[in-house]
């Protein structure tokens, strides 16, 4: 589904941040990538939706070149791909179901959001989305009433409502507690199997890769370090 060639990313600054990535991903795997801060993970993940430009070579999604797409095109293959932040992205003072909405805006455009005209179709989707991970009784709440476990959660329905195929996690627990931090995972980990939804986790603890990934990736500076199964990550990776 997911292919690097010969990736590598060179900031502004001269700093390397991926240096000549070649790795497949298929469909359905559920993938952390591991390292310590610093070693690539964030730049690795933001390559694949271009939030970050790489500086050489492509990045494949079923085939298509992403990294040479440009307008509407590219919009159009963003669209298959969710986000999840570690802060949560989410407009604060909007509501729960005003936020999972608007994981629908690539399909209807930012106007029609803005207006609150949404089709009522989304809103099953929505409501849908939100009873999946466990947060429907609080869908008219404002988003800064949760607490970060539950806008995480959130966040999570709102890449459900978007039907992305691939969901890409930047340190989605890095500021939650290790109770939500299960939570969190396991909603992620649910949706992957149930769905089939490819997923790749950025995340620090190896421990927590452990237990939830088909597949780990270990980076150092810009570089992969270990690619394989869980079995075989030790905890250097
Ligand atoms: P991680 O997510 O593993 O903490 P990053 O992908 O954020 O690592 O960073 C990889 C390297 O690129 C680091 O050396 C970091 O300092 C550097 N880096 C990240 N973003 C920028 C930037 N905007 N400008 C310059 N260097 C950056
Ligand atoms: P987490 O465990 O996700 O880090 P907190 O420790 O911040 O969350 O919150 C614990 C509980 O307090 C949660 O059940 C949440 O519903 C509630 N809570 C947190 N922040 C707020 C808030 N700003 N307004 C109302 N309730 C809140």
């Amino acid at each position: 589904m997911i292919e690097f060639k010969n990736v590598s990313k060179t900031y502004p600054n001269g700093t390397k941040g991926l240096k000549n990535i070649n790795l497949k991903i298929e469909k359905g795997e559920f993938i952390v990538i591991v390292g310590l801060s610093g070693a690539g993970k964030s730049t690795f993940l933001r390559s694949i939706n271009r939030l970050h430009e790489i500086t050489e070579g492509e990045i494949l999604i079923d085939g298509k070149s992403i990294t040479a797409t440009r307008g509407g095109e590219l919009l159009k293959m963003r669209r298959d791909i969710g986000m999840i932040f570690q802060n949560f992205n989410l407009v604060k003072r909007s509501s729960v179901l005003r936020n999972v909405l608007s994981g629908r805006v690539a399909y209807h455009g930012t106007l029609r959001m803005l207006l609150g005209m949404f089709p009522k179709e989304d809103k099953e989707l929505a409501f849908q989305a939100l009873d999946r991970v466990n947060m429907l009784e609080k869908a008219y709440s404002r988003a800064d009433e949760l607490s970060g476990g539950q806008q995480q959660r959130v966040s999570i329905a709102r890449v459900l409502a978007q039907k992305a195929k691939l969901i890409l996690a930047d340190e989605p627990v890095a500021s939650l507690d290790p109770l939500t931090t299960e939570q969190v995972m396991n909603d992620l980990k649910h949706i992957n199997e149930q769905d089939g939804i490819t997923t790749i986790v950025n995340l620090h603890y190896i421990d927590l890769a452990r237990k939830y990934a088909t597949r780990i990736i270990g980076l150092r500076a810009g570089e992969v370090v270990f690619d394989g199964p869980v079995e075989e990550a030790t905890d250097e990776c």
